[in-house]
């Protein structure tokens, strides 16, 4: 396959994602300028900020790589208060920040739904509206889903994980809780109610293969997502999948082919919100930098309190742990700025591609 032709298209099948995929070196890096400039031509050098916080630890599935995981008892488990929650959406808004990400451990119980509706509901209050709210509190019923979308949430983000049955039931327990047609039957319904529906997956899995990978990316565009969130898989020693830490891609491949995956999916999918997850910068210091330049234009400082941060260990060696809200605002300015990128102050930043079809429908 001749590299510069294929970089003239901008859709692949998946035999040609898998060669992108595997391009390294010299190589590599034409696939990741190409991506680059893709961006830069359809949503410039902006980055949108979603402050994170990182509402609860309880969780009541058992995913095999999640250190929240039900079974794993050495997390503390917390749930914070509504005002230390209002707290972080002010902060938020003192940042110029511009909208905010809840994210937890899953629960169905209605006090644990009701309460999600509350906060939602509140933070719009208490911002006059001026915060976009993504939520991302994992499978929930089409009436849950509702009633949050009515209480004022927007956005959803809910990772497929892998659009593989078979790997999604290699790193989940097979069961009623944790089913990959209820996954895929969320997605659909967060859709449905009008969500920014975000998903995505987990880079460098144990038996995941280049194949996998490329239906994943074929999976994003079928649905037509507006959002997504991958970032490499890192083992957690107090999780079954820990076992296969030897299996698995090393910190240098997984992070070079988080930044492909990021690459080719820009090139196929130009106005989707792309987010640069924090664990790229569990794998290298620079790992945020470079999934922006490879085609991300999210990113979640977190605004969590740091007394709860180190019981919301999904993965270890988190970046950031101890860092203040401030010190995070100061640092992601920089740090954009010294690769030509600018941080979008006080707006949602909503997906282009999300707003443009929207448009059309309407
Ligand atoms: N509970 C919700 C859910 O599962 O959708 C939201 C919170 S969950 C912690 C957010 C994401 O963390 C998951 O979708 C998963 O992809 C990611 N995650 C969990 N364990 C991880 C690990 N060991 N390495 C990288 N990402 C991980
Ligand atoms: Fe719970 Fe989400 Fe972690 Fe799974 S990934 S154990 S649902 S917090």
């Amino acid at each position: 396959m001749d590299l510069e032709t294929l970089l003239q298209k901008n859709d692949f099948d998946k035999q040609e994602i898998c060669f992108l995929l595997s391009l390294q070196g010299e190589q590599a890096k034409k696939l990741l300028d190409k991506s680059l400039e893709m961006k830069l031509k359809y949503l410039d050098n902006k980055v949108h900020l979603r402050g994170l916080i990182e509402y609860s630890n309880i969780c009541e599935k058992n995913c095999l790589y999640c250190g929240l995981r039900t079974h794993n008892a050495k997390p503390v488990r917390y749930t914070m208060t509504d005002e230390e929650v209002f707290a972080c959406a002010e902060l938020a808004m003192q940042m110029n920040y511009g909208s905010v990400a809840l994210q937890c451990g899953e629960r169905s119980d209605k006090a644990f739904t009701d309460k999600i509706t509350h906060l939602v509901e509140k933070i719009k209050k208490v911002s006059d509206g001026k915060l976009g709210i993504t939520l991302s509190c994992g499978e929930q019923t089409k009436e849950v889903y509702t009633q949050w979308f009515n209480a004022g949430a927007h956005r959803y983000l809910l990772r497929i994980e892998s659009s593989n049955e078979d790997l999604y039931y290699k790193i989940h327990p097979k069961n009623n809780m944790h089913s990959f047609f209820r996954r895929l039957e969320c997605i659909d319904t967060l859709q449905n109610i009008g969500y920014q529906t975000g998903t995505g997956v987990m880079i460098g899995l144990p038996f995941q293969t280049v194949e996998d990978l490329a239906e994943d990316i074929l999976f994003f565009k079928k649905k037509d997502v507006a959002m997504v969130g991958m970032g490499p898989f890192i083992p957690h020693s107090d999780t079954p999948l820990w076992q296969y830490s030897e299996i698995i891609p090393n910190k240098k491949d997984r992070m070079l082919l988080t930044l492909k995956m990021i690459a080719v999916l820009r090139i196929m999918m130009p106005e989707i919100n792309m987010v640069s997850a924090t664990a790229n910068q569990t794998l290298d210091p620079l790992g945020r930098e470079k999934a922006i330049m490879a085609g991300a234009n999210v990113i979640m400082p977190n605004l969590t309190p740091n007394k709860y941060r180190e019981e919301y260990l999904i993965y270890p060696d988190k970046a950031c742990v101890g860092d203040k809200p401030e010190e995070c605002y100061h640092c992601l300015d920089l740090r954009m700025h010294s690769i030509d990128h600018e941080i979008l102050y006080s707006e949602w930043g909503d997906s282009k591609a999300f707003l443009k079809k929207n448009a059309i429908k309407q």
